[in-house]
């Protein structure tokens, strides 16, 4: 398969939004409920036979998973429709956010014969609407920023090694790097480069984040904030223009826009770095929101 293929493939329209995910999920949960039951009613005069504590204890277990596992999803779901954070005191992102991924993507393939990686942008949509409905109840603190990007988004022809230490980049503005660089060492802002997912935890275990901003391509952005959890993190999709891995992009606007929200402090100073960068260097500034 040649790049334009490649590309064509990856350029599948805009990323999907939280509806597909939000319904596959209560599909699963409707399929096992209905599972559930049937194991129950099947085997239920055999446990009353036994013994009517076995019965009805495992009558209330079948309920009761139903009940958590149901309850969870309708908050998920109104959260993520409304953006109000209706997760309190549930948690943070719940435990069914990393039980659900692999069941929704299994009967979405399967059943449905949809792809996967747009059920991944579906499952990150549902995610990053969790985390902004917490987030602006002010549940989570950017004290500690870890922003957290791919290897692939470094010029191809770039000699400088730039993972795990990105100060290395001279911004010669061949990629997008060069508008992160100056945000690294910004009060408790680090930005790295991971050349895959155990560089990327291990970035995740030594800085010790209290919040995370991933940039990736659908299946490592899933993975990855499944993986981080507990730390709220927030995905931004990379834009793929040359196919996969290859020169990749980032909508630097939804990074500016991010750091208005929970680092104005550092927002300020990056848009007064990079108007001074787009100066030197003759180019137009980034379209920074809010400015
Ligand atoms: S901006 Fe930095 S990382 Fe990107 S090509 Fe230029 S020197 Fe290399």
């Amino acid at each position: 398969m040649d790049r334009d293929e490649l590309r064509k493939n990856l350029d599948e329209g805009e990323p999907w939004g939280t509806g597909p995910f939000l319904a596959l999920s209560w599909l699963a949960f409707v399929v096992l409920a209905v599972f559930l039951g049937l194991v129950f009613y099947l085997s239920s005069p055999r446990l009353f036979e036994i013994s009517h504590i076995l019965g009805y204890g495992v009558g209330g277990a079948f309920a009761l998973t139903v009940l958590v596992l149901g309850g969870g999803l309708l908050l998920i779901t109104l959260t993520s429709i409304t953006g109000w954070d209706l997760l309190y005191p549930h948690g943070r992102i719940q435990i069914t956010m990393r039980v659900l991924p692999p069941i929704v993507y299994l009967i979405g393939t399967s059943v449905f014969r949809l792809n996967k990686d747009k059920l991944r942008e579906s499952f990150i949509a549902v995610s990053n609407a969790l985390f902004y409905a917490q987030a602006r109840k002010g549940r989570f603190s950017a004290k500690r920023l870890l922003i957290l990007l791919p290897h692939c988004i470094q010029w191809h022809e770039c000699p400088w090694k730039i993972t795990w230490s990105i100060e290395n980049c001279r911004k010669c503005g061949k990629c997008p790097l060069a508008s992160l660089v100056d945000l690294h060492g910004h009060d408790g802002v680090y930005v790295y480069v991971a050349t895959g997912g155990t560089v990327a935890r291990r970035v995740v275990w030594e800085s010790r984040p209290t919040m995370i901003l991933a940039v990736a391509c659908p299946r490592d952005l899933a993975e990855g904030i499944v993986d981080v959890y507990p730390i709220p993190a927030a995905g931004i999709l990379l834009k793929r223009p040359n196919g996969p891995c290859f020169d990749t992009q980032l909508d630097l606007d939804k990074v500016y826009d991010f750091l208005r929200q929970f680092r104005p402090d550092v927002y300020e100073k990056m848009v007064a770095s990079e108007e001074k960068f787009a100066r030197q260097t003759g180019r137009e500034p980034f379209n920074v929101p809010g400015k």
